[in-house]
């Protein structure tokens, strides 16, 4: 692993892998991944071989360094096939993005980048807490530092594959001092961590995200805490970076829906030579909101490629207007997105509706409706209404 020919560590290269692994595996494997709530393991297996977990980082350190609109067209791609695994590579490109931009010119860091990509590894995430509610800017577990090292404990309610990564950020209060806002962000990798399953997952849709609750016990060294506030982290990455790789993804799964009923329109017209089927109206009126959800993140991730080409403007991402931004796209992606399954569903009808069958829409549809729960649509938009009351620069 780790060797990619020229061609292939391009993002051409990249999506060309992602796009035969998406058919010839994800898609594959999707139906019983969902129907058995297991992990995507052989999805994730051809993305290590395809050197696809590293593709962000930067080329110096053996990735493709690839930008925030590109990590999201894999992401869409993939999860067309398989949401679950589309989730999976989205939340941890999120949380490689947190690495690769705000640790700096640190050669612990860099080390590690390294090693992941010659290993493949894959990140996940503990942002949620027990006691928080979903609100992750605020921690109630506190980092210990004692020497080089620090000790971190955390109760978690959802931690998606963290079972099976290969390390986690988490986010906790500075030390035990610090307010609940004043939140850093800790990397712990497995063998310093372990893992106590608190609850299951046996959910409506992202069955393969397998993301139970999980208490934490970790140990590592303190040069592992990500340098700087995680205010900065979440304003500058993690919401950016979430909330497009998301919005991607559910379009995938949009595209993957639209894709069955243009089939299922398609193989009407061919018993009906010269004549229009009538539900053709219906997939025209699909294929355009498929078209406005698609560019709505692509714009967006466009963007914030161009500001984030120049160094300097990154602090422009602390403003208020970049947060809306990110924001209002998480919510219209998030209510979009399971509407459209319904259209498609409309489109396709019974055979849709069955939980079998090449017609089958019934994964889309409950893995699409986790979109507005995750970080609930309600939270997302009170933070809007605050900073709308004093944003007079619309
Ligand atoms: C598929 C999936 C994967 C996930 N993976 C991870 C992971 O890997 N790591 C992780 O840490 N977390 C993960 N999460 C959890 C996620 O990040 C949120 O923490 C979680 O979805 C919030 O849970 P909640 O709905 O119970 O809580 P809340 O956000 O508290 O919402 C509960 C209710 O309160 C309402 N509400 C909340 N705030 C307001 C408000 N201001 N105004 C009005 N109503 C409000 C909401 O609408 C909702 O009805 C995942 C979630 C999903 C769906």
């Amino acid at each position: 692993m780790g060797d990619m020919s020229e061609t292939s560590s391009t993002f051409g290269g990249l999506h060309e892998r992602v796009r035969n692994l998406a058919r010839t595996v994800a898609a594959i494997h999707a139906d019983d991944v969902d129907r058995m709530a297991r992990f995507p393991s052989e999805t994730l297996a051809a993305l290590r071989e395809a050197c696809v977990l590293s593709a962000p980082v930067p080329v110096a350190l053996g990735g493709a360094g690839l930008t925030l609109s590109e990590q999201a067209q894999l992401c869409a791609t993939l999860g067309k096939a398989c949401g679950a695994s589309g989730m999976v590579l989205a939340m941890h490109f999120s949380q490689l993005a947190c690495l690769t931009r705000h640790c700096g010119a640190n050669e612990n860091f860099e080390a590690y980048l390294r090693e992941l990509h010659a290993h493949q590894y894959l990140l996940a995430s503990m942002t949620s807490e027990q006691g928080t509610f979903g609100d992750t800017r605020t921690s109630i577990c506190a980092l210990q530092v004692e020497g080089e090292t620090f000790t971190l404990e955390k109760d978690a309610t959802t931690g998606s594959y963290c079972a099976f990564a290969d390390a986690i950020l988490v986010t906790c209060r500075r030390d035990a001092d610090a307010a609940g806002s004043d939140q850093v962000l800790a990397l712990v990798a497995r063998s310093q961590y372990e893992l106590t399953q608190s609850s299951d997952w046996d959910t409506m849709g992202m069955r393969g995200t397998c993301s139970p609750g999980f208490r934490l016990k970790s140990r590592a060294p303190s040069w592992q805490v990500v340098p700087g506030p995680f205010a900065d982290c979440a304003a500058e990455t993690m919401v950016p970076y979430s909330h497009v790789l998301w919005a991607a993804l559910w379009s995938g799964i949009v595209a993957g829906a639209s894709a069955r009923a243009a089939d299922c329109v398609r193989s009407a017209a061919r018993k009906t030579p010269g004549r229009t089927p009538a539900t053709a109206l219906a997939l025209a009126r699909l294929a355009a909101g498929l078209q406005a959800l698609r560019q709505q993140w692509l714009a967006l991730a466009h963007e914030f490629d161009v500001l984030d080409a120049d160094p300097d403007q990154r602090a422009a991402l602390h403003g208020m207007n970049w947060a809306l931004k990110f924001n209002s796209l998480k919510v219209n992606a998030s209510n979009a997105a399971p509407q459209l399954v319904h259209m498609a569903l409309q489109i396709v009808g019974i055979p849709g509706y069955k939980n079998s069958g090449p017609y089958s829409l019934s994964r889309h549809y409950r893995d699409v409706l986790s979109a507005s729960l995750m970080i609930s649509n309600e939270r997302v938009l009170a933070k809007n209404a605050d900073m709308l009351l004093v944003l007079k620069d619309f």
